[in-house]
């Protein structure tokens, strides 16, 4: 059984980590693997001990809107450049819309401790799927438009 749980945990970092390359990449200039990188970010909530309360559990503080806005100031202040928060923000952004469909939700009235989901099985095969689809149909339109236009 923990083996299965390690794939689905995997498949599930793995799509984070497409979706956010492929929005970065798309609309940034900044370096793709950015979108790598912060489009896993709030999983590092697995990290933490499980005797931690909220909101410093799974799907708590990491997985906030006020969390990611101050990654997103945390980069300005550390790039001046508008391609490195726009990016941070779409691979953030990204994890946190993806996360709110499912069953648990995040809390986006942080630091109120609400959450709802619509209960979608967001990490499951079907939407595994069309998340990776939707990625790559992303990338494939927006590389060929930056094509273009060097
Ligand atoms: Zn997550």
């Amino acid at each position: 059984m923990e083996g299965v749980r390690m794939l689905y945990l995997a498949g599930a970092f793995a799509t984070h980590a497409v979706v956010g390359y492929a929005l970065v990449r798309a609309f940034t200039d900044a370096d793709p693997r950015l979108g790598v990188v912060l489009g896993v970010c709030p999983d590092a909530d697995f990290l933490f001990p499980a005797a931690w309360n909220w909101p410093l559990v799974h799907r708590g503080l990491t997985h906030t809107p006020l969390f990611a806005l101050g990654i997103v100031a945390g980069a300005y202040a550390i790039r001046r450049e508008r391609a490195v928060p726009i990016a941070v923000g779409l691979a953030m952004g990204s994890h946190l819309a993806i996360d709110s469909l499912s069953s648990t939700g995040i809390a986006w009235l942080f630091p109120l401790e609400t959450t709802w989901g619509p209960g979608l099985a967001v990490h499951g095969l079907s939407a595994t799927i069309l998340l990776w689809t939707l990625s790559l149909g992303v990338l494939a339109w927006r590389t060929d438009v930056l094509s273009r236009a060097q």
